[in-house]
């Protein structure tokens, strides 16, 4: 078993080595801490949790990070696994040092692995936009491949799982931060799961071919040092063959057997100098046959992640094909570490041992274009700006369109969660409904089950149609009674417009036919739908036009002949009796609240509520100071006092008829018509076959009520109408 002992001496061995001007005592401290507060906990092997923080402490010493980075490592898991927090952490180690740690712990709670594959270039990118600080992507970077090389304890699921993610997120990012060994390493473990015969296979065949190999570039090797020393050019050569992975790649992409590949072999030549560099391509180029077409010059146009070299493929004696890269130590630094050789140079500047770092500066300052800073920078701030990718509390990663707010987020988990939504905090932080989100934010949606719902002013805080269509969908279904009120107002306005009788639609022989040429269940369900805008009045009226002028020729409507008495339905005529007028709804039922009885004069505006029409209150009225709230803002109303000049008087006519089948609906048809609001119609029989009728209804002035007087003298049967005893 693998012991406290040895990682912590192989730790400290790679900062001597590696990163010698790191704060050992501040390292002491921190391996103390991390020891205490995993104290107990075991890795999958059986052995002691702190181990994995020393080793991952190591890789990062390694790659020359600095000493935060190196004391992050060490307690790169204490917030997540351990009761250590932020403040802590910030409290003993600093607040860089906790902010690192912080941005580790939040990338471990990515749930990579569910994402769908178009997602994953977007993710990488995210991973770096929502680390501050590059060192968080380094720090998990070398965290995976400590996990990776600690595979063969986890169960087979998460081996896959894993190793699909160091494929699709890790090593292309080691490759994009110009960590060439650390990328091979991981996509060699990672194929290692995800192949594991392709993986074997090709192990076998390299094993078997290693003697071979070996003496080949050994031959290789000798004949290049030689022809350099023989012209006094210092380097070293190392040859080797290319990681598994790459072979593998090149196998399944170009349908290719281990034997027909290219460059299975790759010799490194580090000089001293670029000029030595351009010598060595030189003298390659004359001793060995040149492949055409792979000569590469990543000196003069280095590749975005900073590597520098010259790459040439050529032919040996016996016919086998092998790649040169040919670079200087410091490109070769470069090229192994990437961007954490920047802290290297940084590290040096500070400890005023500037020639050793010589070389890096050098670097830096020789690439106008792709500056290491900018560079940096530019990893950062390239984003895709059309999307945001936030967190559920546990993880999960959440695409959104840029500028979403939380409303946006809620509805993107479920509707369940948006209609229930009654507050969101954003890194654990209470948040307005309006606040925009950013790359990295853990969003958390607090709802209730008592939640009234959403607001319509959500319509125009949210950014997602995704959010918006659910939040109309909850209109549709929850705002049943204000939809069948604005429904039903404006349908039965379309009527009129037409001169037809809303009363024809009480008559219960001709309904069936028009819900079912309507499509609808019920009226109400109707109303509802051209309510929330599913329908609009006009159609809803063009599709059952025909038949209710036909059923209105026949006057199919039923009278017993005794005693008549139908009463309007009561929100045709109210409001206007009321003396409001109601915005966009023009038939319903108004009632002047009790808590402030508005009178004619004041400010007031209306509510409606749940089955009982619009309430009116009182602008100033507490009650009313609820319309700020925008949950109820969609049912609040606007409202005015009808002014005296165009207030209705009420007045009755009597009269009289030979009664016959479908008089009654007749003269209901023809006060519709002239849009009179019809207050009341009784009617009681007289002897001899006739009866009579007392109408009241409103109308503005007396010429309205000559017409309205005229209209039903013209109804077959009428025998007298006058004017009413009130
Ligand atoms: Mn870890």
């Amino acid at each position: 078993m693998e012991t406290f002992q040895d990682h912590y001496q192989a730790m400290m061995k790679a900062i001597a080595q590696y990163a010698p001007y790191t704060d050992l005592q501040s390292v002491e401290r921190a391996v103390r801490y991390a020891d205490e507060k995993h104290k107990g906990q075991k890795r999958k092997d059986g052995s002691p949790y702190i181990i994995h923080p020393l080793a991952v402490a190591e890789i990062v010493a390694e790659i020359g990070l600095d000493t935060d980075a190196i004391l992050a490592a060490l307690l790169h898991d204490c917030i997540e696994d351990t009761d250590a927090s932020f403040d802590d952490i910030a409290a003993q180690f600093g607040q860089t040092v906790a902010e690192l740690v912080e941005g580790v712990t939040k990338l471990t709670r990515v749930e990579f692995s569910t994402l769908e594959e178009q997602q994953v270039e977007n993710l990488r990118k995210l991973f770096m936009a929502m680390s501050k600080d590059i060192r968080v992507v380094l720090i998990k970077i070398c965290d995976r491949l400590h996990n990776q090389r600690t595979m063969e304890y986890q169960t087979r699921a998460k081996q896959i799982s894993k190793s699909m993610e160091t494929m699709d997120i890790y090593a292309p990012l080691a490759h994009r931060l110009g960590m060439q060994k650390i990328k091979w390493e991981l996509e060699d473990s990672a194929l290692q799961y995800l192949d594991p015969d392709g993986y074997k296979e090709l192990m076998a065949y390299l094993d078997a071919h290693k003697e071979e190999a070996e003496v080949f570039m050994e031959s290789i090797q000798t004949r290049i040092s030689e022809r350099l020393s023989s012209v006094g050019i210092p380097c070293s050569i190392s040859g080797r063959i290319k990681h598994v992975y790459s072979i593998y790649r090149k196998m399944k992409s170009q349908g290719k057997t281990i034997d027909e590949l290219y460059d299975l072999y790759a010799f490194r030549v580090i000089v001293d100098s670029i000029s030595d560099c351009y010598n060595v391509l030189g003298h390659i180029h004359e001793m060995f046959n040149l492949l055409p077409g792979r000569f590469k010059d990543y000196i003069s146009t280095p590749k975005p992640n900073m590597y520098q070299s010259l790459h040439t493929t050529v032919i040996g004696d016996q016919g086998i094909p092998f790649e040169v890269q040919i670079r200087t130590k410091e490109m070769h630094e470069t090229a192994e570490y990437g961007v954490a050789a920047h802290w290297k140079y940084k590290q040096g500047i500070e400890s005023g041992n500037e020639k050793e770092f010589e070389w890096v500066r050098r670097l830096l300052e020789g690439q106008q274009e792709t500056d290491a800073e900018d560079y940096i920078h530019s990893l950062k701030v390239d984003m895709f700006d059309d999307e945001v990718f936030v967190f559920t509390p546990r993880g999960k990663v959440i695409s959104l369109p840029a500028g979403s707010t939380p409303i946006d987020f809620a509805y993107a988990i479920h509707s369940g969660v948006g209609n229930t939504m009654i507050g969101a905090k954003v890194n654990n932080r209470i948040a307005s409904y309006d606040v925009q989100l950013h790359n990295g934010d853990i969003v958390e949606i607090l709802t209730s089950k008592s939640a009234k719902g959403p607001s319509r002013d959500w319509l125009s805080i949210c950014q997602s149609n995704q959010a918006r269509s659910k939040i109309k969908q909850w209109f549709k279904r929850e705002k049943r009674e204000e939809n069948i009120v604005r429904g039903r107002a404006s349908f039965e306005g379309e009527l009129r417009r037409m001169n037809i009788s809303p009363l024809l639609l009480q008559n219960e022989e001709l309904l069936p036919q028009l819900l079912r040429k309507l499509s609808f269940e019920s009226m109400d369900d109707m109303y509802a739908a051209i309510g929330y805008g599913g329908l609009t009045a006009i159609k809803a009226v063009g599709k059952i036009r025909e038949d209710l002028l036909k059923a209105s020729r026949s006057s199919s409507a039923k009278e017993t002949g005794r005693v008549l008495e139908i009463s309007q339905p009561v929100r045709q005529s109210r409001h206007k009796d009321s003396g409001v007028v109601v915005e966009d709804i023009d038939s319903c039922m108004i009632k002047f609240s009790r808590c402030c009885t508005p009178v004619p004069g004041d400010d007031i505006v209306g509510f409606i509520t749940k089955g009982y029409g619009v309430s009116i209150h009182r602008k100033d009225c507490p009650n009313a100071k609820a319309a700020s709230d925008p949950r109820q803002a969609g049912r609040w109303v606007k409202v005015a006092w009808l002014t005296e000049d165009e207030k209705p008087f009420a007045t009755t006519l009597e009269a009289t008829a030979e009664d016959r089948d479908g008089l009654l609906f007749d003269i209901a048809a023809s006060l519709t018509s002239l849009r009179v609001r019809t207050r009341e119609i009784t009617g009681k029989d007289l002897p001899g076959g006739k009866c009579q009728f007392t109408i009241t209804f409103e109308v503005k002035d007396v010429s309205e009520l000559s017409s309205v007087m005229n209209k039903i003298r013209g109804i077959s049967g009428m025998l007298q109408v006058k004017r009413g005893q009130n």
